[in-house]
């Protein structure tokens, strides 16, 4: 891959006589959408972020979670069907989720949001039974900032689950989750820290320790995950009008393979496209994909969040899931939605590893792995 990042920094374009650098003019990878989901409930800048959950025994039953920032949390099957409309009455923006959170002796998948209503975070398992979420929120957990983006924190050091909430300010906050005892969830702020404009989308990496975080206009910066450390900026990746990141930074998630490596894939709204570099601890750019029209389904543009497992889903998805936010659904003419997009085919365009093997689920999981939600 450092020969195509060589190449594309050296890229040049002549138009009418005149050499114009052009940083990131390598190829856009074009990908068509398998499936997508219900418009949304309401019109406008609703839906945003999304986070997928994967069935215990039957992968093809796995879901995704998508936000409804003028209302809840919507839970859809992988065509796309609605599940669940659930906690209609919130503001939620950003969603994230683990496996094994121990909740009253049972290995949960724990579902976090951030609630502009009352800039609180607001808690769900996941029922595998129904596949619905079940509010666990144990109290009313108010940040007193202006809550913007989440993203959770499985620490391999302590076995402590955490949630990165950060605000309009560039607040960013870090609350250890805890067990109530009453099969109720609750929060303490154990760090706060900041960048210095409006943050939103960010990504834990679980196995190395790392917080992924986007100051929007701005750069895409790592910290140290673990919240006895110092909150130290490392650039990982800047904005630029020539690309390939173009603000605002939206959406990061990241793609893990067995051998530690994989992927961390960013949104940039500006472009309409996904930004890929390698997982390691110096990133590096790989490529970059659009999503694009189907005879059916509409490509998507001006994404918010995103999320990618390498999983196998079943038959729709045997190599793996990217699901992105579509700021302008079409085809026909609808209110927000997510696009369903299979990892192979993205794989396979940007040169990239399929790997089904690592096991999302067993992140956090005890000893003697029970198949909790
Ligand atoms: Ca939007
Ligand atoms: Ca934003
Ligand atoms: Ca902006
Ligand atoms: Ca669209
Ligand atoms: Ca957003
Ligand atoms: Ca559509």
């Amino acid at each position: 891959m450092s020969g195509r990042v060589v190449i594309a920094a050296l890229a040049v374009l002549v138009i009418g006589g005149s050499v114009v650098a052009a940083q990131g003019d390598d190829p856009v990878a074009e990908i068509t959408p398998a499936f997508e989901t219900e418009p949304m409930p309401q019109a406008g800048d609703s839906a945003d972020d999304v986070a997928i959950w994967i069935h215990p025994s039957d992968p093809s039953l796995s879901t995704v979670i998508g936000t409804d920032k003028r209302g809840g949390l919507a839970v859809y099957d992988l065509t796309g069907r609605l599940i669940q409309y659930t906690f209609a009455d919130g503001r939620l923006n950003n969603v994230d989720l683990r496996y094994n959170f121990p909740l009253a002796g049972e290995p949960s998948a724990i579902v976090a949001a951030s609630n502009r209503r009352g800039d609180s975070l607001t808690l769900f398992r996941v029922d595998a039974a129904t596949r619905e979420l079940v509010e666990v929120t144990a109290r009313e957990i108010e940040t007193e900032i202006d809550v913007y983006g989440l993203c959770l924190y499985h620490s391999a050091l302590t076995g402590k689950y955490f949630v990165f909430v950060n605000g309009e300010g560039g607040e960013v906050q870090q609350w250890e989750l805890f067990d109530t005892g009453m099969g109720k969830v609750d929060a303490t702020l154990v760090r706060e820290f900041a960048v210095e404009s409006q943050p939103e989308g960010c990504v834990a990496d679980d196995a190395q320790g790392f917080l992924y975080l986007g100051e929007e206009d701005v750069a895409i910066w790592r910290f140290d995950a673990e919240p006895d450390r110092p909150a130290r900026p490392v650039e990982i990746a800047r904005v630029s009008d020539a690309g390939p990141l173009v603000d605002d930074i939206e959406g990061i998630t990241l793609y893990y393979t067995a051998d530690g490596g994989g992927y961390l894939i960013a949104s940039s709204q500006g472009s309409d496209e996904y930004v890929v570099y390698s997982r390691e601890e110096t990133p590096e750019y790989i490529g970059r994909f659009a999503i694009v029209s189907s005879e059916t389904i509409d490509g998507t543009s001006d994404t918010d969040g995103i999320d990618v497992t390498n999983a196998a889903l079943g038959e729709a998805f045997p190599e793996g899931l990217f699901v992105a936010q579509d700021g302008r659904n079409t085809l026909p003419d609808a209110n927000q939605n997510f696009k369903l997009v299979p990892w192979g085919e993205i794989a396979r365009q940007l040169g990239l590893t399929i790997d089904t093997t690592w096991d999302p689920r067993a992140v956090g999981a005890p000893e003697a792995s029970a198949p909790g939600g």
